[in-house]
């Protein structure tokens, strides 16, 4: 399998798997796909459906991996796989777990790892094979992030104690959640380093833009990144459509309706691939909370980029963005792939007005039917009010990027018929946001035994203020 980049309109030789891996974006500027999505047939997922049930998830990701990886031996990448999916990291060799909620919805369950959150499934795949490659290239690699809660420690768990990787992670001072500070804080490894930045999630941004840009320093410390437009990232999330369809259903063409939480349309990217290899997928339910780029594009067309000023800070916090990073991989199918196009609407109609149009296109208007998108909106009292009433329903209780996804799909299964069973994907557990939790029920949910006490372990986290040459000093050990 080859990877081609989005902008790339030169039907040019792609490149294999294990060269896009370490490289974030595409010289270029567009983001890697696969020249083409293998086809899934009823035999072979009649075949996964045993794997899963007889050798469990981490067997079942090699098989899926395989079919996008062909420059890692298949022992190695069962090897590789074994390790990112142990039952001791995800607490049971399933990884991934269906609850029935009632009325036709169930919970997807994808935050049984380490940081609580659905981003461990791809990263702990994604620690192994940064470790695997720089291992067979004989190359070290510093990861430089910022993050304003679940991706920074779902990187930092994945990657600690990897001999060949070191972590720099930029937090807002003061500005994540206790229980999210604690995550990260906590960790007591020389490789992975906390950095508090005195100002906020758009500073720690740019600082890391700064660091980047200075293309000398970054090539001498080997910078990189583990951001969501890695394409590992969202093959390694294809695995568990897959694991929950099999989980959801008992013939090989019954079909299901994932309903996800979006931000940076990583996680609903990986829905659409799997659909598109022929996955018995209905509908994708897409749902934003009140930064809502994506629910606008697909009930208008318009895909409308909004400014600092207009990105609201919401109790789905992770979903909080001003323009989706993984978007530009789905027009470029929406568009039949045609990467001129692409760079037109992404590289100069984007950054001259922040915004293009779509509606009045023929791509546009069959999306729906050929795609099976459907998306909502969600708002903080929305999101309140499906809390409380799934606990009223069934007991269980989510978090609040769930809730965005379990309000829509609900609101929308009856207007548009949606096919059962609908499987909201859990992206966090709601321990991690017990504020709002709180504010929803009255009480707070018990917390898991494994993150008892966190608080009070001793912080690991170097102050900074917002400045470039002080971050790279740091990074340097000078
Ligand atoms: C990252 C995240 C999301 C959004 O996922 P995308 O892949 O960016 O669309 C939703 N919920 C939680 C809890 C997250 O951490």
């Amino acid at each position: 399998m080859r990877y081609v980049s989005t902008r790339d309109a030169s039907g040019g030789p792609g490149l294999p798997f294990c060269d896009i891996l370490l490289a974030g974006l595409a010289p270029d500027g567009g983001l890697y796909l696969p020249e083409t999505y293998p086809q899934l047939d009823a035999a072979t997922l009649a075949a996964w459906r045993r794997v899963l049930t007889e050798q469990g998830y981490a067997a079942l990701a090699a098989e899926v991996l395989a079919l996008y990886i062909d420059d890692i031996d298949r022992d190695d990448l069962d090897a590789l796989c074994a390790r990112a999916y142990a039952a001791d990291t995800f607490g049971s060799d399933a990884v991934v777990g269906l609850t029935d909620l009632g009325g036709g919805v169930h919970l997807g369950h994808l935050s049984n790892g380490p940081t609580a959150a659905f981003k461990d499934m791809a990263m702990q795949l994604l620690g192994e094979l940064f470790e695997y490659e720089l291992e067979r290239r004989d190359e070290t690699l510093t990861i430089l992030g910022a993050t304003s809660g679940d991706t920074g420690s779902a990187a930092e768990y994945a990657m600690q104690g990897k001999e060949r990787l070191k972590v720099f992670m930029l937090t807002p001072a003061g500005r994540m959640s206790p229980f999210q500070q604690a995550q990260m804080f906590s960790l007591d490894d020389p490789a992975v380093v906390n950095i508090a930045v005195d100002g906020v999630f758009d500073d720690c941004q740019d600082l890391v833009k700064a660091v980047n840009a200075d293309l000398t320093f970054k090539a001498e410390h080997r910078i990189g990144a583990v951001n969501s437009i890695n394409w590992a990232r969202l093959v390694a999330q294809v695995v568990y459509y897959v694991a929950l369809w099999l989980m959801a259903t008992t013939r090989d063409d019954q079909r299901v309706t994932f309903a996800v939480p979006s931000g940076n349309f990583g996680n609903i990217c990986a829905g659409h691939i799997a659909r598109a290899m022929g996955l018995p997928i209905d509908t994708l339910v897409l749902a934003t909370n009140e930064n809502n780029v994506l629910a606008e594009f697909f009930a208008t067309g318009v895909y409308r980029v909004r400014g600092r000023s207009e990105t609201h800070a919401t109790s789905s916090p992770s979903m909080d963005i001003s323009k989706a990073s993984n978007f530009e991989r789905f027009v470029f199918d929406l568009l039949g792939r045609d990467a001129a196009a692409v760079t037109e609407l992404f590289a100069h109609r984007l950054p001259l007005t922040a915004e293009f149009d779509l509606s009045g296109t023929e791509a546009f208007a069959t999306l729906a039917d050929r795609f099976g998108f459907v998306a909502g909106t969600s708002s903080h009292a929305d999101r309140l009010a499906t809390i409380a009433a799934e606990h009223a329903r069934s007991g269980v209780v989510i978090d609040p990027h769930t809730a965005d996804a379990v309000g829509v799909a609900r609101a929308l299964a009856s207007a548009r018929g949606l096919t059962e069973p609908i499987i909201a994907l859990e992206t966090a557990l709601p321990v991690k946001f017990s504020a709002t939790i709180v504010e929803a029920l009255g009480t707070d949910v018990p917390r898991p035994e494994r993150f008892a006490g966190i608080e009070d372990l001793p912080r690991h986290v170097i102050d900074l203020p917002n400045d470039a040459p002080a971050l790279k000093a740091l990074i340097a050990g000078t």
